[in-house]
């Protein structure tokens, strides 16, 4: 199973290509399936990210028809920050059809996560580990997420020379927030943007997830454009497979179905 969990489109605020153009680049590249998570953002208060879901869903149907080799799956990437956050997103998803839910922390405080303003005044420890717990104090709002996004989102555009995010960044926080995913059913995802050029890190991160019950993980590339569809999806798997991790799961409907790793 090659599938890409975590793309966006034009229908996200900073979307670069098409969701046909995607659909196709997938095609191209041999993937088995793709879903289309496209940003729902409230935690940036007045500043809202809101797709328009009804002409997505229709562009999706004719996508199905004009790609018949390829599984195209409807989902959303939803900003979490606080109940009331979380309630916009749930209002503006009401009668929309989902397979799919990552829950993603972008934003400290109202400061987004990888802005200067963020990382000023911090060391990178501090830096890291305020991003950990405020996944840990929003991952109880959203309780329709299927996965947790990029939890080392706070990384991906960090000034440092080692810029992985490390376990040992906040273990006892990590341990929480893996006990509690665990528990619900649900998982996190392998986001192979976070690492941009660097080599895999997350080896710790997904070891410890298995070991405090973890059952599963989706991939994506987090693309914003379509060149990179797919990418890095076979270090992911591979990382997933270290960790012990044995099932890569794809939804429908909101259900995991699973692959053996
Ligand atoms: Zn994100
Ligand atoms: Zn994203």
């Amino acid at each position: 199973m090659y599938a890409d969990y975590h793309m966006h489109t034009f229908f996200s605020f900073d979307g670069e290509a098409s969701a046909e153009q995607s659909a196709l680049s997938a095609m191209n590249k041999g993937l088995d399936e793709i879903c289309f998570t496209d940003h729902l953002d409230f935690d940036l208060h007045p500043v809202v990210h809101l797709p328009d879901f009804s002409a997505r869903a229709e562009e999706i149907r004719r996508l199905r028809a004009l790609f018949p080799g390829l599984t195209i799956r409807l989902g959303a990437e939803v900003s979490l920050r606080d109940p009331l956050c979380a309630q916009q997103a749930r209002e503006a998803m009401a009668g929309h059809e989902f397979d799919f839910i990552i829950g993603s922390v972008h934003t400290v405080d109202g400061i987004s996560a990888w802005a200067d303003a963020y990382y000023e005044g911090k060391s990178q420890q501090e830096a890291y580990q305020l991003y950990v717990e405020t996944i840990w104090r929003a991952l109880p709002t959203l309780p329709e997420m299927n996965v947790l996004g990029h939890f080392d989102f706070v990384a991906k555009y960090a000034p440092y020379p080692d810029r992985a995010l490390r376990l040992s960044h906040a273990p006892e926080i990590f341990d929480l927030i893996f006990r509690q995913l665990a528990e619900e059913g649900k998982a996190m995802e392998i986001n192979t943007a976070s690492w941009q050029q660097d080599a895999p890190w997350g080896l710790d991160i997904f070891t410890r997830f298995r070991q405090l019950g973890g059952q599963f993980v989706t991939i994506g590339s987090d693309t914003h454009g379509y060149e990179r569809v797919g990418a890095r999806f076979q270090e992911a798997l591979a990382l997933a497979q270290a960790a012990g991790i044995p099932w890569l799961a794809t939804f429908s409907g909101g259900n995991p179905i699973y692959h053996r790793i």
